[in-house]
């Protein structure tokens, strides 16, 4: 399939790893010029190189917390300086923390709205201007498929992704005559570093094997496996090119149908 993304500019947050480290390869893949971000300079360097020699594609790397307004400025800006422009935004961060309604204080609140939710409205109140001004293009929130299933004990995930559904919905709305599409991808159980790390840890706390974990995992899954990111990012890939131009305000999951509702 031809995607029409080759030298197009995109910004790939939180991509020093796992499902965001997936969408930049995969937009690097198909010919993007593509900025990742994260906290960890040496690892986001290290990514840079292997995706640039992976796919021929300029990857420039910069560091940034996303919790930061400052640094979110900083960061679209740069981007823009370096590349000329900006045609796709995809936003990603790290997970909150787990926790039931008891144990989770306000400051766990807000730093998780911080995280959560305001990290892709402020990086979309950034991006949107320099999108307008090449007459459209994607914005591409990465959320979870417990924005369509809650997932027992993820208080903080599950209301604030929600929140994020619902600020993209209003904003495909409001950006449709700009030419920007706005939508959600629903990552499912996928093998990234994080999903191996906890498998592990559960494993330890319950002396058993991480495979005996991962089993527990995939239960509900009919496809009967965890995802792998690449399958995550060949959706984004999708959304982010000429041949999505009437997917607007959705949100795709990408579970191997874990999701039980219809919609
Ligand atoms: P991961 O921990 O492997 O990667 C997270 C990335 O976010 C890393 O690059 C990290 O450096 C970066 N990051 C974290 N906080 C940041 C900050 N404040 N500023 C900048 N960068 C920051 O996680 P993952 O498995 O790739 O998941 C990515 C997102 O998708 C997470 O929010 C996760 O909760 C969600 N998710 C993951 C799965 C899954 O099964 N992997 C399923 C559903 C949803």
């Amino acid at each position: 399939m031809q995607t029409d993304l080759q030298g197009q500019v995109a910004l790939v947050c939180a991509a020093s790893r796992g499902l965001g480290r997936a969408a930049a390869r995969a937009l690097a893949g198909e010919g993007c010029r593509v900025v990742i971000c994260a906290r960890d300079q040496a690892a986001l360097q290290r990514v840079a190189a292997d995706l640039a020699a992976e796919t021929g594609s300029e990857i420039l790397p910069v560091t940034a917390d996303l919790t930061r307004r400052a640094d979110v400025a900083r960061l679209v800006e740069t981007t823009v300086r370096h590349f000329g422009g900006l045609d796709v935004l995809v936003t990603n961060a790290g997970g909150p923390p787990s926790g039931l309604f008891d144990t989770i204080g306000e400051d766990d609140w807000r730093a998780a709205i911080d995280l959560v939710l305001m990290s892709v409205v402020r990086l979309c109140m950034e991006s949107v201007p320099h999108l307008r001004r090449r007459g459209g293009g994607r914005i591409i929130n990465i959320t979870s498929v417990s924005v369509k299933q809650p997932i027992d004990g993820l208080m903080l995930s599950n209301a604030l992704r929600a929140a994020v559904v619902g600020f993209s919905k209003t904003l495909a709305t409001e950006l449709a005559g700009d030419g920007i599409l706005v939508n959600c991808v629903a990552p499912g159980y996928t093998r990234t570093d994080r999903v191996t790390e906890l498998a592990a840890a559960t494993a330890a706390r319950e002396q058993t094997t991480a495979e005996a974990v991962e089993a527990r995992l995939v239960q509900h899954v009919p496809l009967g496996r965890l995802g792998e990111p690449r399958e995550l990012g060949d959706l984004i890939a999708f959304l982010a090119s000429a041949r999505s131009s009437y997917i607007t305000g959705t949100t795709i999951q990408v579970d191997g149908g874990f999701v039980k509702g219809m919609m």
